[in-house]
């Protein structure tokens, strides 16, 4: 071991988090697979199980105790949620399933209000599946035309090419801020301040950037920001779409149902005000509640500390792996995240995968639903290690060890 990072109080840190003390194929568990989803710490065990306890029942209308007492944990989430990304208004946090969620929602409503025959939509080559298909889905339906931002050998985003795509036609941009592949960070300000110009919508696809760094929406000044709770410590099920509030006020509704509307005759219904008409149906009351005590967490380490150590987490495992024979990283952008995506000449991720799961060390093999971007590099997949704060320095050379041990069994 070279260094070790007194960054964040580990040993506690990790005391938080009751999975990190369980064994693998009977050795100590190592989890890299962070960008799948993280794991949870008690506190927010803790907040579902107490709410499922003590406060269980639906949200609004009811007049009961136990309602109140839910709705007003549930809104409280809210709050928490609009502090922790710096919007204006609480009623620009919408809640919904996840990512995933967010930005089908989007696609709906979006394409209803603005999107025609011939408008032009713009993304990158790293998206995910997720900030993909909804799109293709909708140029689809409408005719309109995809255009794909290319990006550099080292997975970087090419801001040239990009503003030779955007024209009077963009009506929308949607980007990731980090490539769950590739880890690189996207200058998303600038891809923001460069798409208003023209004056397209800019949806900035952050599940990867709120667990490892500050996110301030109003300073970006995008338009719109989704994320998922469960790869930011909180539960799955549940996720944000924020939303400047003149835009979503002037969107469609996504889907029908309680909650979404104000009055419903058989002749005519009007809809809720914000957040509720994109809130249809009993939500994820548990999640939202599970999603704050994440926040609360977060923001009881810092965000700042939590970016430095992983940063350092990062340095350590890329120059370590570097002097493995053999070895091609995926993913060497300036601005990185803790990601480190890699092949190693004659082998195939997952056989290595598999080899050191059985050393109880977990990542993630495949093409880590980017299809695309594998194309762009004509690789098939990787192996990914994705990084924590609640990681270390000594996890990072067990995990080195061991792809040494498995890359001499393959080779
Ligand atoms: N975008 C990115 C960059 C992601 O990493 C993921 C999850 N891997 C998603 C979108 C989709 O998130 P979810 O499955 O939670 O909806």
């Amino acid at each position: 071991m070279e260094t070790k990072t007194n960054i964040i109080d580990l040993e506690s840190i990790r005391k938080d988090f009751p999975i990190l003390t369980r064994k693998v194929n009977g050795k100590p568990l190592i989890y890299f697979d962070n960008g799948a989803t993280s794991q949870k710490p008690q506190a927010v065990i803790a907040a579902i199980e107490k709410y499922y306890t003590l406060e269980n029942s639906n949200i609004h209308r009811g007049i009961h105790t136990l309602s109140q007492e839910a709705t007003e944990a549930y809104e409280a989430a809210r709050n928490t949620v609009q502090h922790f990304l710096n919007a204006e208004h609480s009623k620009e946090i919408i809640f919904t399933s996840g990512t995933t969620g967010s930005l089908n929602l989007l696609a709906s409503s979006i394409g209803k209000k603005h999107i025609n025959q011939g408008d032009e939509i713009i993304i990158s080559t790293m998206e995910h599946h997720s900030n993909i298909v909804p799109w293709q889905m909708l140029c689809e339906e409408k005719g309109a035309i995809l255009k794909v931002v290319p990006i550099n050998d080292k997975g970087e985003f090419l801001m040239n090419e990009f503003e030779n795509l955007l024209s009077d036609k963009t009506k929308l941009v949607s980007v990731t801020h980090v490539s769950n592949t590739l880890g690189t960070i996207n200058p998303v300000k600038e891809i923001i301040a460069k798409a208003h110009q023209k004056g397209a919508l800019v949806i900035i696809d952050g599940a990867q950037a709120v667990p490892h760094t500050k996110v301030d929406v109003r300073n970006l000044d995008c338009d719109f920001y989704v994320f998922s709770a469960h790869k930011m410590l909180g539960p799955t099920g549940v996720g944000i779409l924020y939303g400047k509030e003149s835009l979503l006020n002037d969107l469609p509704p996504y889907q029908g149902g309680g909650d979404m509307i104000k009055t419903v005759t058989f002749e005519k219904t009007t809809y809720n005000e914000l957040p509720h008409k994109f809130e249809a149906g009993t939500p994820n009351i548990a999640g939202g509640i599970g999603l704050a005590a994440a926040i609360d967490y977060m923001n009881k380490i810092g965000v700042d500390k939590i970016e430095a150590h992983e940063h350092e987490l990062l340095s350590y495992a890329t120059k370590e792996i570097k002097q493995i024979e053999g070895i091609r990283i995926i993913g060497e952008a300036n601005n990185k995240a803790s990601v480190l995506s890699f092949l190693v000449d004659g082998t195939h991720p997952s056989d290595i995968g598999m080899i050191i799961d059985k050393l109880g060390i977990a990542i993630r093999t495949g093409h880590h639903c980017t299809e695309p971007l594998m194309d762009r590099f004509d690789i098939p997949g990787t192996a990914r290690a994705s990084f924590a704060f609640y990681n270390t320095i000594e996890e990072i050379d067990t995990f080195i060890h061991a792809l040494k041990r498995a890359i001499k069994m393959l080779l």
